[in-house]
């Protein structure tokens, strides 16, 4: 079965169709099977840096909430604590040379696989755009906006910002290339620790869906 099969069926769990289900099931099954805690697992592949660029599929699921039709995603484990703290000077400093600074992004960070990508990442400008290491998606990349570490929020540049937007915009259109289905975006920034970000280095992520993510 298909990926977009497999949405047409999950769109069933959405808002419209809820109440008539709970009911339906209420008369055959009685209230306590009227509820029914909905997921599905997929697969996200890409070649992993930190196995010679092996080939690596890493799952990760959907669920649906039964009662407002909203879909949430919960993505691999990490290993990455979050980091709750406001002066970020000593994190800064640790987490210099990091995976995606300058002199690591060819190395230690994915590619795509060639029916997707064919030259591995994306480079626009400084911007360079790459798999998620945690996809949360079948098509979920990350984009670095240089390879400075840290950049002050006051710092960015037009030119940075239009780079990395551009690159998110490219990988849109080379995904709905291969993958007609494939036509919602999204762009997610949280910059820093206090917005929950895991790596000090300035990021955007981007995810390319068959369906709105809470639809
Ligand atoms: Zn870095």
């Amino acid at each position: 079965m298909g990926w977009g099969n497999i949405w047409k069926e999950d769109k069933e769990y959405g808002t419209k169709n809820v109440k008539k289900q709970n009911f339906k099931k209420s008369s055959q099954e009685g209230f306590k099977t009227a509820i029914e805690f909905k997921k599905k697992e997929f697969q996200s592949s890409f070649y992993d840096p930190t196995n010679d660029f092996s080939e690596r599929s890493l799952s990760f699921e959907i669920r649906v909430d039964p009662l407002t039709g909203e879909t949430s995603r919960v993505v691999p484990e990490t290993g990455i604590e979050f980091q709750g703290r406001e002066d970020l000077s000593d994190l800064i400093k640790e987490s210099e040379g990091c995976f995606f600074c300058s002199e690591n992004v060819e190395r230690l960070t994915p590619k795509f696989k060639e029916d997707l990508i064919e030259e591995g990442r994306i480079e626009v400008g400084d911007a360079v755009l790459f798999p998620n290491l945690f996809p949360y998606g079948k098509y979920s990349a990350v984009c670095t906006f240089s390879g400075e570490h840290f950049i002050p929020v006051g710092k960015f540049t037009p030119k940075l910002m239009k780079d990395a937007l551009i690159a998110c915009r490219v990988y849109a259109e080379r995904v709905h290339a291969i993958d007609e289905e494939a036509k919602y975006c999204t762009v997610n920034w949280n910059y820093l620790s206090p917005a929950g970000s895991s790596l000090m280095h300035p990021h955007l992520q981007s995810l390319i869906e068959v369906c709105p993510t809470s639809a």
